[in-house]
């Protein structure tokens, strides 16, 4: 599918070309509910094994992740497009973001290094690439920045990316549920 932009008397709307439906406010953020791995996991094992919270989550008690906030600026457009993703951070490393979770001095703590296990859309395979994440105040997931070299969305992060790009990203996540 693709979105085109079409100027209407009621402002700004986006359509499909498959279906027409439309999009009176363009989808910008994106999430997902569980880091890739939980799907790995049959549907009969899952309660046993995984334990799991908002944005965070335990399974096998051994591999240990959690959720941030990965942000593309969109460089001619007054929103950026987020994913929300999963990480897997070392376990004494997780027990510390358990531990500083409701505390509001956790921004003044060093960003911390994780691996990324979220598929980000259009972005290739985005499995186990090198993050960093950064400790925002409470009630806010931590801000996710891909460090792994001449990886193309470290350098979209990095740089930001035309709306026009933006528009075929976001195509290519709605066409799931077309
Ligand atoms: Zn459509």
């Amino acid at each position: 599918m693709k979105l085109i932009v079409r100027e209407t008397d009621k402002g700004i709307i986006y359509e499909c070309t498959c279906c027409g439906k439309q999009y009176h406010h363009l989808p910008l953020c994106f999430g997902n509910e569980f880091p890739d791995y939980y799907f790995t996991i049959p549907h009969d094992e899952r309660e046993a094994r995984v334990e799991k919270t908002e944005s965070l989550c335990v399974i096998d008690k051994q591999h240990f992740f959690h959720r941030g906030r990965l942000t593309i600026p969109i460089i001619d457009h007054q929103e950026d497009l987020h994913f929300n993703v999963w990480a897997t951070i070392g376990e004494e490393n997780f027990r510390k973001r358990n531990e500083l979770w409701r505390n509001p001095a956790r921004v003044n703590e060093a960003p911390y290094f994780g691996w990324l296990q979220t598929s980000v859309p259009t972005y290739g395979d985005t499995i186990n690439l090198k993050i960093i994440a950064i400790e925002n105040e409470v009630d806010c997931i931590p801000t996710m920045k891909v460090t792994e070299a001449n990886h193309p969305l470290k350098f979209d992060q990095e740089a930001g990316i035309t709306f026009h790009k933006a528009l075929e990203i976001v195509a290519f996540v709605l066409s799931d549920s077309h």
